[in-house]
């Protein structure tokens, strides 16, 4: 094979790649938005169509000697195709490590897992779903040694979330956590509570439908290259640097839910958004990781979102479209309440203060059942344990308690961290980007232009081209987890008056 035409056979198999993976996606969106209710059927037989042809192509011998060759050549490849086959080579060991019985039958585990633990979570009914846990586990522990046989079973389940996240790594980030921030909330909780009532009148919909399309654009989401629909969960499906959908979901007696939503999935879209051309319909050309995802979406939802300055720039527009709901709350009192911090059982309506600790006992959870020290059995009594001694609330039963998710029903052992590293992440590019321009000048001014061009020439614009570890390194300097607990400190410190 000469060099060029492995190039183009190289540009050609991503193109295909995207091409596949843009239909799933139109008919998933589809799927989730618009279609009516009773047409699962035909999609679904053409999502397996095309999601069997893909995997088909992509793990074909072909491709192996296609990657191969070029791996063999890297030293003469141009950066963005060396690091294109390095990333699909990557995907392809991967891909063809696992033998194929054992894949499928995880499959079937966890699409029956998924039954059950609905049924069970229903009924809170931990020993129902206890032995697809059990088998889970296990599946999950002979799976690491297929990703690295050298690394800690935990550690080569971290990697296929988080590239480059360890144990060690993760031990240091929640102790600094657990040292700083359980102690912060304790004290938060000995304050008088703040009044969040009034977010909780009637909101009608179509009103909160122009408060989205408000912070949109305050967001710089183009119109043209963007929209916004309605879903149970929301979520952002970006198909490229060009186009990106994001949901969310009304609830008529909530106005933060859909407000933040709506700012924290354009985070997201912001970041696809924000990749270089040159990655486009290649595999470079999303976000790096779950954990910088988050950073970009966390960013703007709790860092710019929930601030001061940024209240006070959106509210005249909040009010103007809800007069009667907010006639009598001031900016300040509105910045109070959706910033309020309230131990809870549930982790997706935690706040920014209690979200980490909510992660923390499934950290330590996960990590103790892929290391045996804990038993899949012990999980509801150890889970609880947690949640006292973390956020001080009783668990009153498994369905609000370990439960509650459905991460390990789908199989994702080691997910749940990238969330709070996530927050981490992005508390310490604010402090760079506070070192680097004045962030807080044009935000007063509803004007976020000047974030998002520090976080495109720092993040946004590298796409999969550099390895998460690197990106941190790139927009933070050196990731301290301290710099991430002083800035929940001199937050909540501000807000209770401590
Ligand atoms: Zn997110």
């Amino acid at each position: 094979m000469e060099l060029n035409e492995a190039l183009h056979r190289l540009k050609e198999l991503q193109e295909r790649q995207y091409a596949y993976g843009a239909g799933l996606n139109a008919l998933n969106l589809d799927g989730d938005t618009v279609a009516p209710r009773d047409t699962n059927e035909g999609r679904a037989l053409a999502m397996s169509i095309l999601a069997g042809d893909w995997h088909r192509q992509f793990t074909s011998p072909e491709t192996g000697e296609l990657l191969n060759f070029l791996t063999e050549h890297q030293a003469e490849l141009p950066a963005t195709e060396r690091r294109q086959t390095e990333v699909l080579k990557r995907d392809y060991d991967k891909s063809t490590r696992i033998p194929q019985e054992e894949f499928v039958a995880f499959q079937r585990l966890t699409s029956e897992a998924n039954d059950i633990w609905k049924r069970a979570k229903e009924s809170s009914d931990f020993a129902m779903f206890q032995p697809y846990l059990e088998k889970i586990v296990a599946y999950n522990i002979r799976f690491a040694a297929y990703y690295d046989p050298n690394k800690l079973p935990y550690d080569a389940l971290l990697d296929e979330y988080e590239r480059g996240a360890t144990t060690a790594y993760l031990d240091d980030f929640f102790s600094a956590l657990r040292k700083r921030v359980v102690p912060l909330l304790q004290a938060v909780r000995e304050r008088p509570q703040i009044e969040d009532s009034f977010l909780h009148r009637r909101y009608p919909v179509e009103d909160q439908r122009k408060l989205s399309d408000y912070l949109m654009s305050v967001m710089g989401m183009d119109r043209n290259h963007s929209t916004i629909g309605e879903t149970e969960h929301p979520f952002t499906l970006t198909f490229n640097n060009k186009d990106a959908r994001i949901t969310t979901h009304y609830y008529e007696n909530d106005l933060a839910s859909s407000m933040f939503s709506v700012i924290h999935e354009s985070g997201h879209a912001t970041y696809d958004m924000g990749v270089r051309d040159e990655y486009q319909y290649t595999c470079l050309a999303n976000g790096v990781s779950m954990g910088i995802h988050e950073s970009q979406s966390r960013f703007y939802e709790n860092l710019i979102g929930r601030s001061r300055p940024f209240i006070e720039a959106i509210y005249p527009k909040v009010r103007e479209i809800f007069p009667e709901q907010l006639a009598d709350i001031s900016s300040e009192q509105f910045w109070r309440a959706v910033n309020k911090a309230q131990p809870g059982l549930i982790r997706t309506e935690a706040d920014e203060l209690t979200y980490p600790l909510h992660i923390m006992v499934r950290y330590e959870i996960e990590k103790r059942l892929i290391d045996g020290s804990l038993k899949v059995a012990d999980v509801p009594a150890e889970w609880n344990r947690l949640y006292k001694e973390y956020l001080g609330v009783d668990v009153p039963d498994d369905a609000r308690g370990c439960l509650q998710d459905v991460h390990w029903a789908g199989g994702s052992i080691g997910y749940f961290p990238t969330y709070a590293l996530g927050s981490a992440y992005g508390a310490q590019m604010l402090q760079r980007m506070e070192q680097d321009i004045d962030v807080w000048g044009p935000v007063g001014r509803g004007d976020l232009t000047q974030v998002t061009a520090w976080l495109r020439d720092k993040v946004h614009q590298y796409g999969g081209f550099l390895e998460p570890a690197d990106v941190v390194r790139n927009a933070c300097g050196t990731f301290d987890p301290n710099v991430y607990a002083e800035y929940l400190e001199k937050k909540f410190s501000a807000l209770y008056g401590l």
